[in-house]
């Protein structure tokens, strides 16, 4: 198997609206805001776009192939979801070789928490903090996410499957 055989990207992106009241989670990382994401599992609209991005350079099914809104699936935390898809790719020998992503909100501000994000990320897709970023970005108060309706989160992910 030759290198490029070997390496595969994945793109994904994902959006949550907003609903009243705390706590809000971001790539497993709780913040201090008075509201949170709707959604079927915990709404973590960061991991659900980095996790889709790996599945997807993984050739393997989707999130809501692996997690269906099943009652066992209501309230989820994202975190062990993301455990949970890190295990299947070892499982498949396919190593993750770098991440990142994009967090779109116009509130709260994602920039300070950064490294937090990183090492969170790092943690739960089991690589290196050095081969995870993450950046925020406001839409400059245009459409529903600079409105502050929601969150929107892209990702990319790059994975190398195992073979001689
Ligand atoms: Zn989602």
């Amino acid at each position: 198997m030759t290198l490029s055989d070997k390496i595969s990207i994945g793109l994904s992106v994902d959006a949550h609206k907003f609903k009243p009241g705390g706590p809000l989670i971001i790539g497993g990382v709780e913040f201090d805001f008075d509201q949170s994401m709707e959604g079927h599992s915990d709404g973590d609209v960061l991991l659900h776009a980095v996790m889709d991005a790996v599945l997807s350079a993984a050739d393997l099914p989707d999130l809501g192939t692996l997690f269906p809104e099943t009652d066992e699936n209501a309230g989820r935390s994202s975190v062990d979801m993301a455990r949970e898809v890190t295990r299947q790719l070892k499982v498949q020998g396919i190593r993750i070789l770098s991440i990142d992503s994009v967090v779109l909100a116009q509130a709260p501000k994602i920039s300070p928490f950064r490294s937090q994000l990183r090492e969170s990320l790092a943690a739960c897709f089991d690589i290196s903090v050095s081969r995870v970023n993450v950046k925020g970005k406001t839409f400059d108060h245009m459409g529903p996410i600079g409105n502050a309706e929601g969150i929107e989160a892209r990702a990319v992910a790059l994975v190398e499957r195992a073979g001689a």
